[in-house]
């Protein structure tokens, strides 16, 4: 196999190539180098460093020599840039972090390093991870001298999805073998849908939050984005496990192979259709070819069984109060004063706190930073966020109900193809079309997007499979299953 095939490579496969020496993890991460700067147009990387790259990857060649290394080593990833990282600078995409070099690693960044990936670096991101278009990212690409948008691989003119913007396009662009992302209300989802790649939301709390930048506690969880549900499955299996001392929402489950039950027949295996995910506003190109991957699902030996999600619609302003109120109290630490952006010559005090926040704060982060503080002020904080916690609770309520009739639940994951680049600018447009992935994320449950299809324009359609607590593994072999009889997770964009 010649060098310049490396990046159509499987993890598994990359990783098997490098432990039998028919390449090194420096070749690899040469050639992933080489593929990062030629696409720099994308805009998905702010920060790459090859002195940095480079050396890590000849730290895991001499492990490999030395017969240490571990099960991915050498597999070339980028990191969302709401990951810490101590090698790289990390801004969560805001100018409020320009700049900023983390004293530590994030858990999930330490335990994919043990494991042996060599990072490549810091992915764009919507700025806080707030949006679902990486519109917002207010740091200069690298390659750049301005912000920029990051642009969909498949379409260039178009949205790559976001937050997690950046992760999905540098792997659809095979940039990186895959990605760290996260997801609050489907920022690992929804790009991945929209840039035709694999990527699992774990059930909240299996992936520590240690060193991911807060934007919504309750809500943020980390999760691989790759190109199958084994590469997933692979990567998952070493972001998760208890991190208990260092963050107090981290579940005390042990850490489990989810490549175990890959492979697994998913006959008779009952999946849940809520009418609610396929209501008015769903685009038709996108229903033809969900239903079309639930035909396929049939013919693997599903049944397909009718569910009730009533509160879907709910979701949105339930999650529209929850993670701003959560966001206002989590970015209230940006004050200029102990780290990130100071204005040049304040006042006083609180003349400090106002400018600094204006100045480096985008108008996104902004508005979510007033909403919450609003909701969460007295008179408003039981009309407002009490109201929303409570719909949080029966949509988790909905989804035990209805888990009593099926195994998974499948739909869309957002109710349209990537958009146009610039097309959601009204923030409510904006909020609506997360519908589909905000249940989920407010019940805590574990779910994911595997490409299934082409909607209009030939962009990636992803189908959205929800499991109950703690079944990621389920929910990796029920996409692996579709992957082992499709190949749309193997297409590439034409311009790559
Ligand atoms: N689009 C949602 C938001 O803007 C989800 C973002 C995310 O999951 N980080 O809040």
């Amino acid at each position: 196999m010649s060098t310049q095939d490396l990046h159509h490579l499987s993890i598994a496969a990359l990783a098997a190539q490098i432990r039998n020496r028919h390449t090194s993890a420096t070749e690899v991460a040469q050639h992933f180098l080489q593929r990062a700067k030629a696409q720099q147009a994308l805009g998905a990387f702010l920060a790459l460093d090859e002195d940095i790259t480079l050396a890590q990857a000849q730290a895991q060649d001499a492990a490999l020599a030395a017969g240490q290394a571990g099960p991915l080593a050498g597999v070339p990833i980028g990191h969302k840039d709401v990951f810490v990282t101590r090698d790289f600078p990390t801004t969560a995409s805001s100018r409020m972090l320009a700049g900023y070099r983390s004293p530590f690693d994030a858990t999930v960044v330490t335990r994919l390093a043990e494991a042996g990936c060599v990072t490549l670096g810091k992915l764009s991101c919507d700025e806080f991870a707030m949006g679902n278009g990486n519109e917002s990212a207010a740091i200069a690409p690298v390659g750049m001298d301005a912000p920029a948008p990051v642009r969909n691989p498949w379409d260039t003119q178009r949205v790559p999805g976001g937050s997690s913007g950046g992760s999905a396009a540098a792997v659809a662009a095979r940039m990186v073998a895959a990605a760290t992302g996260t997801d609050t209300g489907g920022s690992i989802r929804q790009p991945a849908s929209f840039c035709g790649i694999t990527g699992i939301k774990p059930t909240y709390g299996r992936a520590s939050r240690y060193g991911m930048i807060a934007y919504a506690s309750s809500l943020d969880q980390a999760g691989p984005m790759a190109h199958s549900a084994e590469d997933c499955a692979l990567l998952l299996s070493v972001m998760c496990g208890p991190d208990t001392e260092r963050d107090a929402t981290s579940l005390d489950v042990p850490a489990e192979n989810f490549t175990r039950q890959l492979g697994d027949s998913i006959e008779g295996l009952r999946i849940g259709v809520p009418a609610q995910f396929f209501a008015d506003g769903l685009a038709d190109d996108v229903r033809t070819a969900i239903d079309a991957a639930l035909k396929e699902y049939e013919k693997l030996g599903a049944t397909l069984v009718p569910v009730q999600l009533p509160r879907t619609q709910l979701s949105v302003p339930a999650y529209y109060i929850i993670s701003p109120a959560e966001a206002s109290s989590n970015l209230s630490r940006f004050d200029g004063v102990r780290y990130g952006h100071r204005t040049a010559n304040p006042l006083d005090l609180q003349d400090l706190y106002k400018k600094s926040r204006a100045e480096a704060f985008g108008d996104e982060v902004q508005r979510r930073i007033m909403i919450g503080a609003y909701v969460l002020s007295e008179g408003y904080y039981d009309a407002y966020y009490l109201q929303a916690q409570k719909i949080r609770r029966l949509i988790a309520n909905d989804f035990q109900a209805a888990f009593k009739d099926c195994d998974v639940i499948a739909g869309p994951v957002a109710p349209s193809v990537a958009w146009q680049l610039g097309d959601k600018a009204d923030p409510l447009a904006s909020y609506l079309a997360d519908v589909f992935t905000l249940p989920a994320s407010l019940a805590g449950l574990p779910a994911m997007s595997l490409p299934v299809g082409w909607g209009a324009h030939q962009m990636p359609v992803g189908l959205q499979l929800i499991g109950n607590y703690l079944q990621e593994g389920r929910l990796l072999n029920v996409a692996h299953r579709f992957q082992q009889v499709t190949d749309f997770h193997q297409a590439e964009p034409k311009s790559i």
